[in-house]
């Protein structure tokens, strides 16, 4: 069944963007997803069709207008998580990619200038979700990242030499260096041990340095990564074939 992704946005032509090339693009073509970009102006009433006003209580900007904002959620909400993109959000994280995919499809809020107003957030029980600790001028390029994140993962998307199951966060580390031809390039060599041809040794290699690069530069990461450690060690495998935490 294909998965359905519909974008709220002032700014319709922004999309697919760069979602129309490379693997997404590949997969939109072949239907194994679908993107409606709904331009929220059509939701406007007056007949300046407007989206905006001032925000009550003074300040700089202006704010989204929560009519017209619950009427274009309303065209298109069908049971599908409802996203509001803001950079007050809860971090988005791979597992939380993962649910996405693994469901119907998503509809994505792209805010503008100062925001959406609050009611709209609790009326329509919005899951707001940030792409990290910076701000955008709007919430497009929020959602184009969301839903390249989501769209790789939809089965048939990615090819077997581009595994989701071998790369950073599957099993609660960033991942390890990689190297390819040639073997010694600018005075420098490929660690021995990955032209050692000894599978286990080049596996803790990898899981080795996935640990250390993760400790030295996420210990958020490493943290939630020690204490879930002796479940990841029970399942047995190397980082690259650990099954995720939950
Ligand atoms: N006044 C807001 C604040 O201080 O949190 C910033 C508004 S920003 C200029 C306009 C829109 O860009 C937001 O409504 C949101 O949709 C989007 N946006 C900006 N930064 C974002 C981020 N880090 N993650 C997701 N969306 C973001």
């Amino acid at each position: 069944m294909t998965w359905r992704a519909s974008v709220l946005t002032l700014f319709p032509a922004m999309f697919p963007g760069p979602l129309g090339t490379s693997l997404a693009g590949r997969a939109l073509e072949r239907a194994v997803w679908s993107l409606e970009a709904r331009d929220i102006r059509a939701h406007a009433t007056d007949r300046h069709r407007t989206v905006d006003d001032t925000p009550f209580g003074g300040g700089a900007g202006m704010v989204m207008r929560p009519d017209v904002l619950d009427a274009a959620i309303a065209a298109c909400d069908d049971g599908r998580p409802v996203v509001y993109l803001t950079p007050r959000g809860r971090p988005l994280t791979q597992e939380r990619v993962r649910e996405f995919a693994a469901g119907p499809g998503v509809v994505l809020l792209c805010g503008r200038y100062e925001g959406i107003d609050e009611r709209v957030i609790e009326a329509r029980g919005l899951e707001e979700i940030s792409i990290g600790d910076f701000v955008l001028s709007g919430g497009e390029p929020a959602a184009l990242v969301l839903l390249d994140a989501c769209v790789r993962l939809l089965p048939g998307v990615m090819g077997a030499a581009e595994s989701a199951d071998e790369e950073s966060f599957a099993a609660g580390l960033l991942e390890y260096p990689h190297y390819t031809r040639p073997a010694e390039w600018h005075g420098k060599a490929v660690p021995d041990v990955l032209l050692s041809g000894h599978h286990g040794a080049v596996a803790a290699w990898r899981r080795a340095e996935a640990e250390r690069i993760t400790r030295e530069r996420r210990p958020d990461l490493w943290a939630r990564y020690l204490s879930d450690k002796p479940r990841n060690n029970r399942s047995g495998g190397v980082v690259a074939s650990t099954p995720a935490a939950p």
